[in-house]
């Protein structure tokens, strides 16, 4: 049960068996202004953590069936709470239970019958400490992508493809399965800004990236911007034939995207050209190999007319065109 519903407040989580604890507890946080969520055993605490995420939770260290100890436990193994900051509600003096508690994650206590000054200044440290903590941790993956994004296209930057690439390829050397790389590029870009200036470029490659990441299908596949107008894919455990599939499904998705480009030689649209190389990673090879492969491919496909995708007959291993 959760009462009061003004925005921004902090949700605290009573879990005490004794309705009257609860009603005290209640009526003493109300008054400070947060929003009150309750339990009346170790059960209903585990549901109603999972479907509010409390900002902090009192919890009883005694009651039937389920304790507040192992309750305290069960939280902190929880995917959907082991974040929660938990504040245990012992018993007077009783060193035990506090080193219990302690010991099974609570993050502070406070004794019964409760000292509510005390109470009111922990349940205020512990909610401002969360905050921050979440602020940092906002703050944190905001940053992780920044650092792993590229902030035109907003397909993975040049270093996370590096470090994607060195993470699947040592991967794949146990599991000897092969890893696809496709190096895309876009055809007579140059002329394209030329013709219609840098910030329709801009957008030309965004609209670009945006439909190869929209082409590929598994959540292990990664776009990336190697460079310039260069887009490159990794396709862990994939052969020659899926990644040349996939290839053309990329082309063809530029192609569809049916962006005029009146000074290409090729196509009255901006269109794009792939090279498609595949290894099975081996201990003695370095994953920039199949870069040099795919690129030697994207070099094919560019001289043979472009608005094509060109790969290794030769097969998976080495490339001995
Ligand atoms: P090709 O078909 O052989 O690939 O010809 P190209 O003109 O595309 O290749 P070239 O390497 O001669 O020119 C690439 C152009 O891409 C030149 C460069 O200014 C442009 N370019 C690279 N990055 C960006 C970008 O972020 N924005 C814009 N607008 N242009 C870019
Ligand atoms: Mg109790
Ligand atoms: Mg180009």
């Amino acid at each position: 049960m959760i009462t009061t519903f003004a925005k921004n407040q902090s949700l605290i989580l009573i879990v005490d068996d004794e309705a009257f604890s609860r009603m005290q507890l209640r009526l003493a946080l109300e008054r400070e202004g947060y929003q009150i969520a309750e339990a009346c055993n170790g059960r209903e605490a585990l549901n109603i953590c999972e479907k509010t995420h409390p900002d902090i939770i009192l919890l009883d260290a005694i009651m039937p069936d389920m304790d507040g100890f192992e309750c305290c436990t069960r939280l902190h193994s929880a995917d959907f709470s082991q974040d929660i900051p938990i504040l245990m509600i012992t018993g007077l003096d009783d060193q035990e239970s506090v080193d219990r508690a302690f010991a099974v994650g609570a993050i502070d206590f406070v004794t019964k019958p409760i000292h509510w000054p005390v109470l009111r200044q922990r349940v205020k440290r512990l909610i401002s400490e969360s905050q921050v903590q979440k602020n940092l941790e906002f703050a944190n993956q905001e940053l992780q992508k920044l650092v792993t994004i590229d902030q035109l296209t907003q397909v993975a930057n040049r270093r996370r493809f590096e470090e994607y690439f060195a993470q699947e390829w040592k991967r794949l050397i146990g599991e000897k399965m092969p890893i696809s790389l496709i190096m895309a590029d876009v055809d007579f870009f140059k002329l394209y800004n030329d013709n219609y200036g840098h910030q329709l470029g801009d957008r030309c490659l965004q609209a670009v990236a945006t439909s190869i990441q929209n082409t590929v299908q598994r959540s292990s596949d990664l776009v990336a911007r190697y460079g310039g107008e260069e887009l490159a894919i990794i396709l862990p455990n994939t052969d020659t034939p899926g990644a040349v599939t996939v290839a053309e499904n990329i082309c063809s998705a530029v192609r569809k995207l049916a962006i005029p480009h009146n000074c290409s030689p090729v196509s009255s649209f901006v269109t794009i050209s792939a090279g498609v190389a595949t290894m099975i990673p081996q201990p003695n090879f370095h994953y920039q190999e199949i870069i040099v492969l795919a690129d030697r491919q994207l070099y094919r496909a560019k001289t043979s007319g472009r608005d094509r995708v060109e790969f290794s007959r030769a097969g998976t291993y080495y490339d001995q065109d």
